[in-house]
């Protein structure tokens, strides 16, 4: 199977590209995503792709909004090209299994970030203040270290190109109202705890996570963009797991640790060899066997 990096869907209307998603325009009511087999570390997309990661991608996602339903309404319509617009039919030998027709939402924006372990930035900003997002944690804490319970960590979403920025929770009823800012703290919480209870007793600590949420047409909260995959969330697996250091990455251990090896050049970019390509790939297809008991279509 060959790699694809980008799509190619002349009669839709290309909205955008992500890091590793297409995404296009259906029609006035839905959008397609399209789940490439871009792969990118360090922030740099690589010059080729992991064939087939794009599909397991969409598999985990499809998988969750499913599991995660009787929690929060969700924006996926389905994932089967034969039940998608025909405008998106003729597409189909290009985009099987990696996409998602979805309900257009209004997008809220903030990001709802939830973090069950202390890591990556806020870990940062915890040896340098001693505070997550500008909330006190107690002292002493390790680096990966469970919190006794999930924290809600809000970012506001950054314009292309610019980081996005940690708020203190408290500032958000300014950004998208009473309501709603309670509303996303609690299913927030609730989409990330049920989610991580279920990833470890299968063997996989979600660390951390980012939802994103929309409005639909009569304001209800809807789930929206990809759910708890490895590139919207810290997966670590649970057998490796060591307080007091960084973890390794369920998927992108073996990518990281090769352009470490290499002294990669961000500006360049690279070229990934075969082992690496193959490694990387078998741990997307552990990660979705050992999350959904199923072997992934690819
Ligand atoms: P990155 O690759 O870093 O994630 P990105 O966020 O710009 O970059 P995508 O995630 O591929 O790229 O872009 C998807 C965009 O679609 C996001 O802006 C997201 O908020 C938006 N989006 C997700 N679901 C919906 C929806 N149901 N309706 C409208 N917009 C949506
Ligand atoms: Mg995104």
């Amino acid at each position: 199977m060959a790699a694809l990096t980008t799509t190619d869907c002349p009669d839709l209307r290309l909205i955008a590209r992500g890091k590793v998603r297409d995404l296009y325009d259906v029609d006035d009511k839905t959008l397609l995503f399209v789940a490439t087999d871009r792969i990118s570390a360090f922030d740099v997309v690589m010059k080729n792709g992991i064939p087939g990661k794009g599909k397991i991608l969409t598999q985990i996602s499809d998988f969750w909004f499913n599991k995660l339903h009787s929690v929060v309404p969700h924006h996926l319509i389905t994932c089967k090209v034969a039940e998608m617009p025909a405008s998106v039919q003729k597409y189909a030998s290009q985009i099987e299994g990696r996409a998602m027709l979805v309900k257009k939402l209004k997008i809220l924006p903030v990001e709802a970030i939830v973090r069950g372990y202390i890591s990556g930035s806020a870990w940062v900003e915890y040896t340098k203040k001693g505070t997550m997002c500008d909330m006190p944690l107690p002292k002493g804490l390790k680096e990966s270290e469970e919190f006794p319970e999930a924290v809600f960590t809000p970012s506001t979403k950054a314009e292309m190109g610019e980081h996005d920025e940690n708020i203190n929770p408290d500032k958000l009823p300014a950004l998208i109202g009473d309501k709603l800012a309670k509303q996303l703290e609690e299913v927030a919480l609730k989409l990330y705890t049920t989610a991580r209870n279920y990833a470890r007793e299968k063997g996989i600590i979600i660390a951390d996570t980012k939802f994103e949420f929309g409005v639909d047409e009569n304001d209800n909260l809807v789930l929206a963009d990809e759910v708890l995959t490895p590139d919207s969330s810290r997966f670590w697996p649970a057998d490796r797991y060591k307080v007091g250091q960084g973890q390794p990455s369920y998927d992108k251990q073996y990518l990281r640790d090769y352009l470490t090896s290499i002294n990669f050049d961000k500006a360049t970019g690279v070229e990934l060899p075969a082992a690496v390509i193959d490694n990387t790939m078998q741990k997307y297809i552990e990660a979705f066997t050992i999350l959904t008991g199923k072997t992934p279509v690819l």
